[in-house]
């Protein structure tokens, strides 16, 4: 089955075609690392984890490049003084490397709740400053950059004057921008606007900087990502994938530097994420739109009734295309956790299912469902239509418990490992495996919200009866701000 993928340069969807037969080489642009990943940012790494799962299932071997950027980010006035990490580390009273560190932390140990795998690759902007200086080196004495106070800035108009075409990925043409930028960053130093900065001149008082042939400073951030994609993956290479949000001017602008530094176009693969929406707005941090995992998974936010396990949160998203916009709710998370309990439901009988013997014909036909399932992976990754066949199977192996429906005897192992590979293995879903303290923290929960419901009602007796018979079986209930917590004696 021809693998076919949407191509975010071509606007289709084309057939896929590796540079290496059976080799995959694909980057993904990664979290900066200043504050904590909200589920928005949690929605394209789980897309591109989703992808990564797919390529390997359909036999690629890939090798997959994540980074982490940890330099160098300016917040959006473009104020040099405002570096991202510098404001941050402000703020907490702690070092700019311990701020990266906390949050690096974080992210890491965000996306293993949410079963993603790691990359293969996993470099940081600091850690290829020398790579992102020759960069620079090299785009001045290929002309298409120029230093000017300290800093270094790429020439968008001498890259389209030698007809390479800046705008080709989002479709701007280089009039339209000139028109609409507004970009007081550097201003006073840039020859147009639209130059972007390879590298920044460094204050006195910036923390994050090294020395360069044009004084102390820091990198760009568009800089960063060619620079850690061409050194592990060559000159041009499959896949590139970020957030649709990066599509401008980011991404745009690696084009321009891969294209100006080694004359081939850098990716043959353009993929982009859909953002994750929340009362139908972008879930962002500026906006203060969002909501973090934690929040999730404990139930403590004012958004959703319940506190919900990540892997209902990760099969919510597998539920949209990665390229359409999906709105949280907390329905559409109460119908996902239904989904999801009915699929690993059928995913248990099956595997501890004894099969009838003898059955030779059976109403399900598992090769052409395998087909059907296979056919929506393939095509640009639709997960959703995936799912849905997947329930044509739920559908069956329900029934068949019942003894209304039969498997086939020949089909049954297939069936059964088929299926647990593609929940398992592709989609990255984990059985929700309830330990006793689970059930011990579910039990008390039950007991704290009767109380509170005492108490609101003035029936002290009660309430005193609940907090005294737990503190004698040696649970200590705590009053607090947050509410109410327990503590085993
Ligand atoms: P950042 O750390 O801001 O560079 O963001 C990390 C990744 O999260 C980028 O690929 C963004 O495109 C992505 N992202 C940010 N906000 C959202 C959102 N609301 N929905 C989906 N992805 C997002
Ligand atoms: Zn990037």
């Amino acid at each position: 089955m021809q693998l076919k993928i949407y191509n975010s340069l071509s606007g289709e969807k084309e057939v896929f075609k590796p540079i290496l037969e059976g080799n995959i080489g694909m980057y993904v642009c990664g979290p900066t690392v200043y504050s904590n990943v909200h589920l928005g940012n949690v929605r394209t790494f789980l897309s591109f984890d989703f992808i990564y799962r797919s390529l390997q299932f359909l036999g690629y071997k890939v090798r997959y490049v994540r980074n982490i950027t940890d330099a160098g980010h300016l917040t959006d006035d473009g104020d040099i003084n405002n570096d991202r990490f510098i404001k941050q580390s402000r703020l907490e009273k702690l070092e700019p490397m311990e701020i990266v560190q906390k949050y690096t932390v974080d992210f890491h140990e965000v996306l293993k709740k949410f079963n993603l795998l790691p990359p293969t690759i996993e470099p940081t902007a600091t850690g290829h400053i020398i790579e992102q200086l020759e960069l620079a080196k090299d785009l001045i004495e290929k002309g298409f950059a120029y230093e000017s106070n300290g800093s270094v800035y790429f020439d968008v108009l001498e890259y389209n004057a030698r007809g390479l075409n800046y705008g080709e990925l989002s479709r701007r043409n280089i009039e339209e921008l000139f028109a609409n930028t507004r970009d007081l960053d550097g201003q006073f130093e840039k020859k147009n606007p639209q130059d972007f900065a390879l590298w920044k001149k460094a204050s006195p008082e910036h923390i994050m900087k090294w020395p360069s042939p044009w004084g102390e400073g820091f990198p760009g951030w568009h800089l960063e990502c060619t620079a850690m994609s061409t050194k592990y993956l060559g000159d041009q290479f499959d896949i590139h994938g970020g957030g649709m949000d990066l599509k401008f001017p980011h991404h745009e602008c690696e084009i321009a530097q891969g294209k100006a530094c080694n004359g081939v176009e850098p990716v043959k693969y353009w993929m982009h994420a859909n953002m994750l929406t929340m009362n139908g707005q972008r879930m962002s941090k500026t906006t203060g739109n969002f909501i973090l995992p934690v929040q999730l998974m404990s139930g403590n936010n004012d958004f959703f009734e319940k506190a919900f396990h990540p892997s209902v949160l990760r099969f919510c998203f597998l539920q949209a295309h990665y390229r359409s916009v999906l709105d949280i709710s907390n329905d559409a998370m109460l119908a996902s956790e239904k989904g999801f309990n009915r699929l690993m439901e059928a995913v248990k009988i099956l595997n501890t299912q004894v099969p009838t013997e003898g059955v030779e014909t059976s109403s399900f036909d598992y090769k052409n469902w395998k087909e059907k399932v296979l056919e929506a992976l393939s095509d640009d990754f639709n997960s959703p239509i995936l799912i849905s066949h997947l329930f044509e199977a739920v559908k069956f192996i329900s029934a068949s418990k019942l003894g209304k429906e039969s498997i086939s005897t020949n089909d049954y192992e297939d069936l059964k490992q088929f299926l647990n590979a593609i929940v398992f293995d592709v989609l990255g879903l984990e059985t929700i495996e309830e330990s006793n303290n689970d059930k011990l923290d579910q039990t008390l929960q039950v007991l704290i919200d009767l109380r509170n419901q005492a108490r609101k009602s003035k029936n002290w007796e009660l309430s005193d009866q609940i907090r005294d018979q737990l503190l004698e079986k040696g649970i200590e209930l705590k009053d607090g701000r947050e509410g109410t917590t327990y503590q085993l004696l």
